[in-house]
């Protein structure tokens, strides 16, 4: 709490600060048009707002999608956890029933098991540790002069290295990152998501009967939400026409098929 003096003289130009009147306003919140001074003062996406608006989530829509994942396991984190069983599984059961040869492969499995564990409990370090697994099978596998060994680790190193540079994991993990990058997983994962899966049921539709009709529910849905002058602006405005376009094909070509059936062949 700072004591509030009295109101200074009057320099007879300029506003005072809303919440700190004894402080001269540095300009006006973009929001509700409060002055703000240097104290309150917070810029969100280059555009300056009193503190109070600045901590809406209509205002800082990025800052809600951080808090929404920030140190909540994603699928990522899931698959992992679900993988710490099985190496520890697979590892106490080698170490009992794999005699001394298969020695090597139990111990790297517990190793692996462990790491897996941490990562699903959110250990920092256990997120680097998870991309080192497939770096250390291919590394034995290459003391071993086994070649397959090698070849099978290339899938998961690939695999764990995406993981590694996934944003909702990050959040997970509780990494700071640029808004940049919040803002693409924001459209990724946000923006107009229902025109997203609209346009990929339509796909889907011309390959499974029945499937073109909730393409075109989602995308006629999806289509309604485009507002550009929101905020944040909702897109996807394509995608939701696209999405109507090929759920209208998918039915029509089923409709087609039940009708005159499947073309005989030869
Ligand atoms: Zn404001
Ligand atoms: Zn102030």
């Amino acid at each position: 709490m700072t004591a509030q003096s009295s109101p200074s003289p009057s320099t007879g130009e300029g506003g005072r600060c809303h919440a700190h009147p004894d402080q001269p306003a540095l300009g006006a919140c973009t929001r509700c048009g409060v002055f703000f001074c240097e104290r309150d003062r917070r810029l969100v996406d280059d555009q300056p707002y009193c503190d109070t608006c600045a901590a809406r989530p209509d205002v800082d829509y990025l800052e809600r999608f951080r808090l929404e994942y920030w140190g909540k396991r994603d699928g990522w984190a899931w698959m992992v956890g679900i993988n710490a069983v099985a190496y520890l599984i697979g590892g106490v059961f080698l170490l009992v029933a794999g005699g001394a040869n298969m020695l090597t492969t139990a111990l790297f499995w517990l190793v692996a098991g462990a790491v897996c564990a941490c990562f699903w409990l959110g250990q920092p370090w256990a997120r680097l540790g998870f991309v080192f697994i497939p770096l250390v099978f291919m590394g034995i596998s290459l003391v071993k002069a086994e070649p397959m060994g090698l070849a099978f680790g290339v899938m998961p190193l690939l695999m764990s290295i995406s993981i590694y540079n996934d944003t909702r994991n990050k959040l997970f993990f509780q990494v700071e990152m640029p808004r940049e990058t919040l803002r693409k997983a924001w459209h990724l994962y946000k923006n107009n998501a229902v025109a997203r899966a609209g346009l990929m049921l339509g796909v889907l539709g011309l390959f499974f009967p029945g499937v073109g009709l909730i393409a075109l529910v989602c995308s006629g849905i999806g289509l309604r939400n485009v507002d550009p002058d929101a905020q944040p602006p909702i897109g996807r405005k394509g995608q939701a026409i696209a999405g109507l376009v090929l759920g209208a094909v998918g039915c029509l070509f089923w409709v087609w098929l039940g009708v005159y059936g499947f073309p005989r062949l030869g």
